[in-house]
């Protein structure tokens, strides 16, 4: 039995990546000394795994800003707009790299980054690989055979990571019509073998191929194209040994096809879909080893290690030690770097933890108690039983009070007193407000100002009363600047909150927080999701007092601005001891205690932003049914204990409606708003031909950049908006929300837009 990894986080246990890539980016410091930074993480990573006793330790697995990206630059697929950074002499591959990455504004060149997505069902975003037909691709970069040579060079014999050819192609997007990507295999599949060639020559024993598309809905041509790759390994490389990674989900119904491709091992997801491990090995073909994914490489909670054992000796009595592995489920890479470093964190909460060091430890630790018992092993096998008994019973975690309340929600919690055409009729009565009504999506900017008062009242140099007449000035500024331009739905500006899921996180019961759990969401930035480890619920009004405040600044209606409960479920760390959805329903319900007693406060108008409802949807099309049920459902129970006259808005800032907008109408907001200003407000098309009967607010400007538009711009773009909806639906307002912009072009940008909205409703 052997023990591996397929990934470790690569940002470093202090965030030493993202110092080091955002002070080179800024000129402080050179290349060089990024590139020490990245081989002291990368020789870190490897030792801590190597002095755990992993016997296959990854290589290939850091990356300076994204993997996908990397291999672009491996095979060669470099966008032509790129090539003029390549032809100007004094930039090395460093600089070509970060170009793809970030853009590129540099000696009269202008050039755009490479589109960035979400990783599978992840938070992690990978750079989108770009594809022309009839495409040439080159061995490029040698990072992979550079990085395996450096481990060698310090006596560690690693296994490089490689996303495999055809999961490649299909990360990527055709740039052009009239080619399918797959047909582009026949070019890419020589600069891989010319990869594994050198890396064989070099003394590489296993290689991992990571096809997370596996465990996809696949069509035949696909299954073809997979096929195709590892028979033509297996003829040229008869030696190498390769493991083939499926993660994120089961095989399901690609299992006979996994079991029956050329390579030495597979690796399961058992976190995901722990039924898999029979059929996979009722299947197995008797040279195929099996890679157990036992320990979860996309959660917080410590293994038990009880029922990983019981995987274990299923499968060491049915095919034997010899043809096993044990490993995470996933790449570390989605979890933080060390509890260790974990010192604020409740004692209790902390025993039931593990991070990517503490994970490795378990990988060890169960081949250590399947392999070869020992006293000491039988003795953390009981601590490890205990301690995860605890969690059972906790009063930390249980609530009984909240497991009642859910166990008792009715249909009637998930739905709104009355149709919307009469609350529409009774919300005109009482909010008044003209045609093309406008507003903004919550935050206005947090300037450095702002963040610097927040930094100074958690270190305890300014006080709660100076903390709080601080952003309660910069409120009434933003309301009094609102008024002026003649915005008609006001914001109070969300001065107070550090981050849309922690401030929420931080008032609600069942939540706890780490000082240093960072994860890396793309290139260097990081987020620190807030562990969900009980019962939620909501001990007191978490929004109150802001929203009652702006309102009493002003005459006109001021939104309350809430975070839905799919988007706190989605960007947290969840339990595992009880389905996401009853977890969602817990959320639900204490922001629906919210809503209420913000009606009760005499806000008329609330806001449950729920931009992270389409990225929970699960990865096999099957399951969208039930997540949508239950989402969908959870938004409902939070938002339905109003009255008719209570106008309740979300907001989703993505852009594809199609293939869900069913369950759009089915949550019943009065109204969305939604993305819209960079597809030209085509987005809005999905509406329109679905008759989406409430109101619609699309966005009619970008904020994701510092431009300003002009007011004939927006009144275009409106006037696409009112070909298709009628002009009785219709809200202005930004894309989203504007924490992130400088006040100088926020103002211009939405004096812009009331003038917009005024010139459209002269023309009605
Ligand atoms: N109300 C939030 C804001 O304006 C919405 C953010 C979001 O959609 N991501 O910042
Ligand atoms: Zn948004």
């Amino acid at each position: 039995m052997k023990t591996h990894n397929l990934g470790y986080p690569r940002i470093g246990s202090n965030r030493e990546l993202k110092k080091a890539c955002e002070s080179y980016w800024s000129g402080k410091t050179s290349a060089n000394e990024l590139q020490n930074t990245a081989a002291s993480i990368r020789l870190f990573n490897w030792r801590l795994q190597k002095e755990a006793g992993i016997d296959l330790i990854p290589s290939n697995d850091f990356s300076l800003y994204d993997q996908v990206l990397d291999l672009c630059l491996m095979v060669g697929a470099i966008p032509e707009r790129y090539h003029d950074v390549i032809l100007d002499k004094s930039n090395n591959e460093l600089d070509l790299y970060f170009a793809m990455a970030r853009g590129y504004q540099k000696n009269d060149l202008d050039i755009t980054a490479m589109e960035m997505t979400k990783w599978f069902d992840t938070n992690y975003h990978y750079i989108v690989p770009e594809f022309h037909k009839n495409q040439q691709f080159k061995f490029f970069s040698t990072k992979i055979v550079d990085e395996f040579y450096e481990a060698k060079s310090k006596e560690i014999l690693t296994k490089p990571v490689l996303i495999g050819p055809v999961s490649f192609l299909l990360l990527g997007k055709e740039k052009e019509s009239g080619f399918d990507r797959l047909d582009l295999l026949d070019n890419l599949i020589p600069v891989y073998m010319d990869v594994l060639k050198k890396l064989e020559t070099r003394g590489v024993e296993w290689v991992q191929f990571d096809e997370p598309f596996l465990t996809l809905d696949l069509d035949e041509k696909v299954k073809l194209a997979i096929s195709k790759f590892y028979k033509l390994v297996r003829k040229e490389f008869p030696t190498l040994k390769t493991l083939l990674a499926s993660y994120f989900e089961g095989l399901k119904d690609n299992l006979s096809f996994a079991v029956s491709l050329p390579v030495c091992a597979l690796h399961l997801d058992l976190v995901r879909n722990p039924e898999q491990l029979m059929e996979v090995i009722n299947l197995l073909p008797e040279k195929l080893s099996l890679s157990l994914g036992l320990v979860d490489g996309r959660n917080i909670w410590k293994n038990d290690f009880q029922s990983s054992l019981e995987f274990i000796r299923k499968a060491q009595f049915l095919i034997g030690n010899e043809r096993l592995f044990i490993a995470p489920s996933c790449s570390l890479l989605h979890v933080p770097c060390d509890l260790d470093l974990e010192s604020k964190l409740n004692p209790e909460i902390k025993q039931w933890l593990a991070f990517a060091k503490q994970k490795i430890a378990e990988v060890v630790s169960l081949k250590q108690l399947a392999t070869t018992p020992s006293p000491e092993g039988l003795k953390s096998l009981r601590e490890n039983e205990a301690v995860n008994n605890t969690r059972k019973t906790s009063s930390l975690i249980h609530n009984v009070k909240v497991k009642q309340r859910v166990n008792a929600v009715t249909a009637s919690d998930a739905s709104r007193q009355n149709p919307f055409l009469i609350r529409k009729y009774k919300q005109q009565q009482s909010l008044g407000l003209p045609h093309f009504p406008t507003t903004t999506i919550g935050s206005f900017p947090q300037t450095a100002e702002v963040r610097s008062w927040r930094a100074k009242f958690k270190k305890g140099d300014i006080s709660e009363q100076e903390y709080e007449r601080l952003l309660r000035d910069e409120t009434e500024k933003t309301i009094r600047w609102q008024e002026e331009i003649g915005l008609d739905v006001l914001v109070h500006g969300e001065f107070e909150r550090n981050d849309m899921v922690e401030y929420f996180g931080e008032q609600l019961e069942g939540f706890a927080f780490t000082q240093n759990g960072w994860v890396q969401s793309y290139g260097s930035r990081c987020v620190k999701p807030p562990i969900i480890i009980g019962d939620v619920h909501r001990p007191n009004p978490m929004t109150v007092y802001w929203s009652s405040l702006a309102q009493s600044m002003t005459d006109k209606p001021v939104k309350g601005m809430l975070t839905g409960p799919v988007t706190i479920l989605q960007w947290s760390f969840v339990r595992n001891d009880q389905p996401r959805s009853q977890t969602c329903t817990q959320l639900a319900l204490a922001i629906r205690d919210e809503v209420a007693d913000l009606e009760k406060a005499g806000i008329k108008i609330i806001q449950i932003d729920e931009p992270a409802i389409r990225e929970g949807l699960p990865l096999r099309k099957s399951e969208w049914k039930n997540y949508l049920e239950w989402a969908i459902g959870a938004f409902k129970i939070s938002s339905s204990g109003v009255k008719d006259e209570t106008q309740i808005h979300t907001h989703m800032c993505y852009s594809e409606f199609n293939d869900i907008i069913q369950d759009i109408a089915n949550m019943d907001a009065d109204v969305i708003t939604i993305e819209c200003s960079r597809s030209q407000m085509e987005l809005l098309d999905a509406f329109a031909d679905f008759n989406y009967p409430n109101e619609i607010g699309p966005g009619v400007y970008d904020i994701h950049s510092p431009r300003v538009p002009s007011k004939s711009e927006m009144i275009g773009l409106l006037e696409k908006a009112l070909a298709v909806i009628p002009s009785d639906q219709l809200w202005v307002n930004p894309d989203c929300g504007l924490k992130t912009r400088h006040w100088e072009e926020t103002k211009r940008a939405l004096i812009e837009m009331v003038e917009a909205s005024k010139e459209m409703r002269k023309s009605l």
